[in-house]
């Protein structure tokens, strides 16, 4: 069993080596931690600022055994962790925060929005198909328009497809490659939001504002927090990310993808349960951002606050966005972060940056 709170000197194991895992690392080295890091790739982002790389497959038992070996406890950068390498690393006697179970209602947005609805959180009506003739059945259910989304490995509005007649429903269920999908109801709304919350060992919960996210090709382009939202809002957000975080017994930072409804009412998107795109922008506009505050739950530390004392404008550098760095870092409001990717690919979040405004 591992005594927490971890002292200063502790090694933070991290699955993935990409922008989040390099984020972490640093957040983890300025606490006094070491941070080892398994990705598949050399020469990762995460790797070349961590103090121990692991290079394997996520369900390689010999690079699972390594990363055991070296680490106090394990967490993740991304969800779609194989659910046999976290039973490995339970099996080896670390212990992995977030549970096992926020990673599985997380890769399965059926379960996902399972959990949710019986946590008593509202989310678009939906069912499940597994076949062409239930993907008809299962937009008869729900109703024309209707998202057709599968259910896994599904990303930056990547596996999904309008459905706008019924007939259609079966030839959409094919051309997303005939895995089982979730069929959605449409989500009339005016804003997507997000809310980046943590909850600490102890059971103790932090949340930040939320913030107001812009997409573009189903991709984050722009985080505006924190958002102008009513009292009523912010009461419903604080409830609901309460009612996930204790449902799950979860431990670290959390983010919630949120539709906000013309009438304001709010209903859920999507979990990632790990340190979020959406939540960037705590790195310049809190005292303690959300890579921290991750690092503190899953450490056994002591929450730290999440009072915002800038407004932010966090934007993805995507791509070629990237070249202009030189003129990104000389405008005296903008804080840059770059990730150190090697190869610059279209579209690919080579960095971001977080412009600062005085606080309304
Ligand atoms: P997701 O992969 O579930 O995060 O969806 C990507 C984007 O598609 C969201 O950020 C929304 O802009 C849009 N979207 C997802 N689900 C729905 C829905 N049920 N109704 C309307 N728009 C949706």
């Amino acid at each position: 069993m591992t005594a927490f709170p971890l002292p200063p000197g502790s090694v933070i194991g991290v699955l993935g080596g990409g922008q989040l895992g390099r984020m972490l690392a640093l957040a983890a080295a300025r606490l006094g931690f070491d941070v080892a890091v398994l990705e598949p790739e050399a020469d990762s982002p995460a790797a070349r600022v961590a103090a121990h790389a692991v290079v394997g497959a996520y369900d390689d038992p010999s690079a699972l055994a390594r990363l055991a070996e070296l680490s106090d406890v394990v967490t993740y950068e991304f969800e779609n962790v194989p659910a046999r390498a976290v039973a490995t690393l339970a099996e080896l006697g670390v212990e992995t925060a977030p549970c096992a179970r926020a990673l599985a209602v997380a890769q399965d947005r059926v379960a996902e929005k399972t959990f949710l609805n019986e946590a008593g959180v509202a989310t678009v009506a939906f069912a499940a198909a597994h076949d062409a003739a239930g993907a008809a059945e299962a937009v008869a259910q729900v109703g024309v328009p209707a998202l057709m989304k599968t259910c896994r490995d599904g990303y930056d509005g990547k596996g999904q497809r309008w459905v706008e007649h019924l007939a259609d429903a079966a030839a959409a269920f094919a051309a997303l490659g005939g895995d089982p999908v979730i069929v959605e109801a449409p989500a009339d709304f005016m804003r997507e939001l997000s809310v980046i919350a943590v909850r600490a060992r102890g059971g103790e919960i932090a949340i930040y504002p939320p913030g107001e996210n812009h997409h573009e090709n189903g991709v984050l382009r722009r985080t505006s927090a924190p958002a102008q939202v009513s009292r009523k809002a912010a009461e419903q957000i604080e409830r609901i990310a309460h009612q996930i975080l204790n449902s799950l017994d979860y431990v670290g930072v959390i983010g919630i993808e949120l539709f906000e409804l013309k009438g304001g009412r709010l209903l859920v998107n999507e979990l990632a349960p790990r340190v979020h795109n959406t939540g960037h922008w705590t790195q310049d506009g809190c005292e303690v951002d959300q890579f921290e505050q991750h690092v503190r739950a899953v450490a056994g530390w002591p929450l730290g606050p999440t009072e915002p004392h800038h407004r932010v404008e966090m934007t993805n550098l995507l791509g070629e966005e990237a070249a202009a760095w030189a003129a990104l870092a000389a405008e005296p409001e903008s804080r840059l972060h770059l990730y150190g990717k090697r190869e610059m690919k279209a579209g690919r979040k080579m960095g971001h940056v977080n412009r600062l405004h005085p606080l309304k």
